[in-house]
């Protein structure tokens, strides 16, 4: 079983910089974990920190339950892929993926093998023999990846190793990514700053923000109840409506009207509703019941759905419609959601409010 257990674990530079803050995770045996969050937020040091290139300032790194929180980076069973991939120019493809059993004097011939066996899963036939500078950045991340894996760590550490690959074959080496993850059923962690990316590949998702955690979950999770507004700003690729309302005995008043509330949440209470484009519907007859009423002000094509932006209020709304079925501008319409579907966060903190079921 190789987890990665982080306990209290904080990473200061000689600058004072916190760039890690105290952090409890569990990564489990076989997990594809996705750490996520905005340049700047301690993704790479959490990494670096796991691998043993940077030092814990406060802490400890569990890795296959034995502490390595002091253990130098060759003795951690770790591989890492760098965001650079930091292939060596000078050597073939083939001494590049060896070059770890190399340095464990694995014998010529296993390494040879090694080579032949892992360029196969990794769609690298036929290129052993060129060196990095002959091939696409497609290519050379797959090299990189090659590297790591033919180490065989007991834990893949992957720093945006997509982030240098162009949209159509990022998209590619994602799917491939996540099969090849399945395949060897190896304990990764996976640094992004691309919420998509984190979404369609992890089983597991930590948020961070300034060397913290904010959320913890599911790609579905903290899609669908983001705890904070950080995460719920954060992730999405529409993003989620958040305005200021107040609990009402009808459910929560804000722009435009009045949302229905799952629970009880006290009345009077000053919130910022959130609530997700997707999961609002748009009307245009008569309506009844609760909703927000306004104006349609524009449509963005978002291929199968438009993005439609109401003039609620004076407060701009958002609400996917399927393809064709976009209102024209300056048309009135009726927004309405499921209950289930609108968050309520504290004014002042930010933070989803627990909402008790009603006696
Ligand atoms: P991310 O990978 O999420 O973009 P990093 O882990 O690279 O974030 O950086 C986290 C914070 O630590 C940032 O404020 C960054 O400026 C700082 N930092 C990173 N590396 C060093 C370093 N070697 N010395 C001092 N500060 C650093
Ligand atoms: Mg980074």
């Amino acid at each position: 079983m190789a987890g990665i257990d982080i306990e209290g674990l904080a990473t200061v530079y000689p600058n004072g910089v916190r760039a890690v803050d105290g952090l409890d995770l569990h990564v489990a045996d076989g997990e594809f974990f996705a750490l996520l969050g905005p340049s700047g937020c301690g993704k790479t040091t959490l990494l670096r920190t796991i691998a043993g290139l940077e030092n814990a300032s406060e802490g400890t790194v569990r890795i296959d339950a034995a502490d390595v929180t002091r253990t130098e980076p060759g003795k951690r069973g770790v591989a890492m892929v760098f965001q650079d991939y930091a292939l060596f120019p000078h050597m073939s493809v083939a001494e590049n993926i060896t070059y770890p059993l190399k340095v464990r004097r694995v014998a010529a011939a296993t390494r040879a093998e090694t080579a032949e066996r892992t360029a196969g899963e990794l769609s690298l036939d036929g290129l052993l023999e060129r060196r990095p500078g002959q091939l696409s950045g497609g290519q050379q991340q797959r090299v990189a990846l090659a590297r790591a894996i033919a180490s065989q760590g007991k834990v893949l550490l992957l720093d945006e190793p997509l982030s240098n690959l162009d949209a159509r074959l990022r998209l590619e080496a994602r799917t491939f990514l996540k099969k090849l993850q399945r395949d060897l059923g190896i304990t990764t962690v996976f640094v992004t700053h691309d919420q998509a990316e984190a979404l369609a590949l992890a089983d597991r998702i930590a948020v961070m923000e300034s060397g913290k955690l904010r959320q913890l979950g599911t790609p579905r999770e903290v899609f669908a109840r983001p705890v904070n507004t950080f995460v719920a700003n954060f992730i999405g690729s529409t993003p989620m409506n958040l305005a200021p309302g107040v609990v009402s005995a009808a459910g929560v008043s804000v722009a435009g009207g009045t949302l229905p509330v799952e629970g009880f949440t006290p009345e009077g209470a000053e919130v910022t509703v959130g609530v997700r484009p997707e999961y609002l519907t748009l009307t245009t007859g008569d309506a009844t019941g609760p909703g927000l009423r306004g104006t349609v002000v524009v449509a963005e094509n978002l291929g199968v759905q438009s993005l439609v932006s109401v003039d609620c209020d004076g407060t701009l709304i958002g609400v996917t419609v399927p393809e064709e079925e976009e209102p024209e501008p300056g048309k009135p319409v009726f927004l309405t959601a499921p209950a289930a579907r609108v968050l309520l966060y504290d004014a002042e903190s930010g933070e989803l409010l627990a909402r008790q079921a009603v006696a």
